[in-house]
């Protein structure tokens, strides 16, 4: 089976060219796999939401990611999903990395879509959204994905596509990652991102979980041989198991530096030890910076709370 790092080699150079981001059309990223980004560009979703699809004309597609319920986007997701005579909605399944208003609510609205023009459901898989998930973040799966669990498309006598679930509470308590097995491709949702940093929101969102996440994905890509990262947000980051790294490192540097100023001032405040934490950040991200720096300062007082010895 060729790797992806091959196939993308053959296609056009280690990386598809990044050309200026839009929306109007799907982008083929290998031959199993598109990329269609949301019109939602902003200060928090970057260029727009990235939703994939991955498949072929014989299998059918799986969709990751519709996005918001944008009809426009919604509607080019359909036609990209080709049955060879060139016709929409192949849409075996949808599924949702997580439950944030830039990635789920297009789930529904895709899925009555197929139903009314093709006259078939596709299963909307994913986890339901936590206890503490805002209001804009409720979501509700029809069949809940389980850490492990494989979404597998094939038709008869063609390709197979199958994609692991691997459960990654962290910047969402129901963020799941999922792996293309075929391809060592790994479709990271919003928790690794190209281009900017993923937000851990408090209390759905968790530090600690986040990091112990970012480590079951490096095990995932040992052990699958992954190549490449496709996030939710941004352009394909090449070795992954280095962005992954990095990415701890970050955290970690961050936590250090947040740790020594809340040492140095332990009577202080959040609102107080913010702008000391992020003096290399653009003031302007202090507010959502500020979301992170709680749940450091949670996973920080967590550490101090246990025993140096535990027996
Ligand atoms: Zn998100």
């Amino acid at each position: 089976m060729p790797r992806s790092s091959q196939i993308l080699d053959d296609a056009a150079g280690p990386l598809p060219a990044p050309g200026p981001w839009q929306s109007e059309q799907a982008v083929p990223l290998l031959r199993n796999v598109q990329r269609l980004t949301a019109p939602n560009p902003g200060f928090m979703t970057g260029p727009g939401t990235n939703s994939y699809l991955v498949g072929d004309a014989a299998s059918g597609y799986i969709a990751i990611d519709p996005g918001p319920a944008d009809d426009l986007h919604l509607e080019r997701l359909w036609q990209a999903a080709r049955h060879a005579d060139g016709s929409g909605g192949h849409i075996a399944a949808i599924v949702c990395t997580h439950s944030h208003p830039d990635h789920s609510p297009g789930a529904a609205p895709l899925q009555a879509l197929c139903q009314a023009r093709n006259g078939h459901v596709p299963v909307i898989w994913g986890l339901p959204s936590g206890p503490h998930a805002r209001a804009n973040s409720q979501f509700a799966p029809d069949r809940d994905v389980a850490d492990g669990e494989h979404i597998h498309l094939q038709a008869p006598g063609a390709q197979a596509h199958t994609l692991l679930a691997i459960h990654t509470p962290g910047h969402a308590s129901n963020h799941v990652c999922l792996l293309l097995l075929q391809d060592g491709l790994l479709f990271s949702g919003d928790h690794i991102l190209n281009g900017s940093t993923t937000v851990i929101d408090p209390p759905d969102g968790n530090m600690a979980h986040y990091l112990d996440s970012l480590d079951a994905l490096t095990r995932a890509c040992q052990a699958h041989a992954v190549d490449f990262i496709l996030p939710a947000h941004g352009h394909p980051l090449p070795d992954a198991l280095g962005a992954i790294a990095k990415l701890k490192a970050h955290r970690l540097a961050r936590e250090a530096k947040i740790a020594a100023v809340m040492q140095a001032n332990p009577a202080g405040d959040p609102d107080q030890w913010l702008p000391l934490a992020y003096d290399d950040v653009d003031a302007r991200l202090w507010p959502v910076a500020k979301r992170s720096l709680l749940a450091h300062v949670e996973r920080i007082q967590m550490l101090q709370a246990r025993p140096a010895h535990p027996v």
